[in-house]
């Protein structure tokens, strides 16, 4: 596979580049995704037990219906929609296959791995979401096993002392399914209240089992130090010492802004540090390199997810068939 060239090089096998895959293999055009980690890498770290909020119908792409047993799916679904997806247009992905470089030629671009293979094509497509760069908390003991950027389900946590950093949607998600599993959960929550964006019905629950006490919740506090047996928060009221099992910091994520620069993509400077790109063939500063999903929105995290960027694999290939 050395230097193999291909119409198309598509790099990240999420829902986006899945979607421009599909769109490609329409236009009659050769393409290969080059994947850091597994198919949908992303999805395949969500909480093992999470159901969508889209319905099975608003994710569908490629023509392939998309079977769930409720009208919103599963993660387990949603997995193998995808598989079916790759082996129905019979995509060529290449797994553990991280990209850290791109180099324009004459042509095109040469694409370069972790792992120092190579690769040409005439046009690239970046689908690197955000998933994979958790924000860090930057404090001592961060590095300890214990504390977790992604959460999989609650089974680990009964009988244990956890601390849940944040107070959005992931926050309230984990604070609640650990607790009903019977962890002691304590959340840290920066700002003085929860987020007032946590979804409808989550809000009051949450907001109910700290107020009877079941959750204990620290607000305007920030998590200062961890260790093995505890950990360290400042509070409005003075420094605590918790004891403490695990740490769960759903603190979010952000676009790999290294990678980006590194591969010459320019960063508007603006309050989300979009990436610069045409809002129409979502082209970016770099001629024949596209940008697709959620990379899109920058830091605004919240902005685009897979049901508002399904059109974008069709506009990209029609400017991509425009200049063949
Ligand atoms: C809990 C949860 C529930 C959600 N529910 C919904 C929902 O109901 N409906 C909805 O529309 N959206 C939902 N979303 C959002 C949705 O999951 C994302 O919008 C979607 O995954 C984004 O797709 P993407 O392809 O842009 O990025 P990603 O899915 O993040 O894919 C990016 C891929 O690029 C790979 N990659 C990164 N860097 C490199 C590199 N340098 N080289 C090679 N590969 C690389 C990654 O490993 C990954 O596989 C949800 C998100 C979460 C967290």
């Amino acid at each position: 596979m050395e230097n193999s060239r291909h119409d198309i090089i598509i790099i990240g096998a999420g829902p986006s580049g899945i979607n421009c895959a599909i769109e490609a293999s329409l236009a009659g055009l050769s393409s290969l995704i080059l994947e850091k980690g597994v198919l949908v890498n992303s999805l395949y770290h969500f909480p093992t037990n999470m159901t969508f909020f889209s319905t099975s119908k608003k994710l569908e792409i490629g023509g392939i219906p998309f079977i769930s047993h409720t009208d919103k799916p599963t993660r387990k679904e949603a997995l193998e929609y995808y598989r079916r997806l790759v082996e129905s247009y019979e995509l060529s992905i290449r797994y553990n296959a991280e990209v850290v470089a791109i180099s324009k030629q004459e042509d095109g671009y040469n694409v370069q791995t972790k792992s120092g293979e190579h690769y040409f094509a005439r046009h690239i497509i970046v689908n690197t979401g955000f998933y994979g760069n958790p924000n860090k908390l930057n404090i001592p003991g961060e590095d300890l096993p214990k504390v977790k950027h992604y959460y999989d389900e609650a089974h680990p946590y009964i009988g244990r002392n956890i601390v849940v950093v944040g107070g959005a949607n992931s926050a309230c998600d984990v604070a609640l399914e650990t607790w009903q599993k019977g962890a002691n959960v304590t959340m840290i929550v920066r700002q003085p209240t929860l987020y007032h964006k946590v979804k409808y019905w989550i809000l009051p629950n949450i907001q109910n089992r700290i107020a009877e006490g079941s959750i204990k919740a620290h607000f305007s506090s920030e998590l200062v130090e961890v260790s093995e047996a505890s950990v360290t928060v400042n509070t409005p009221d003075g420094t605590l010492k918790l004891d403490n099992d695990y740490v769960l910091a759903m603190t979010g994520y952000k676009p790999d802004y290294s990678f980006l620069e590194n591969i010459g993509i320019e960063i508007q400077d603006d309050e989300y540090s979009t990436p610069v790109y045409d809002d129409s063939t979502f082209e970016s500063n770099l001629p024949n390199v596209y940008l697709s999903g959620v990379i899109l929105g920058g830091l605004h995290t919240s902005k685009y997810f897979i049901e508002n960027t399904r059109d974008q694999g069709k506009a990209i290939l029609t400017s991509i068939l425009s200049k063949q």
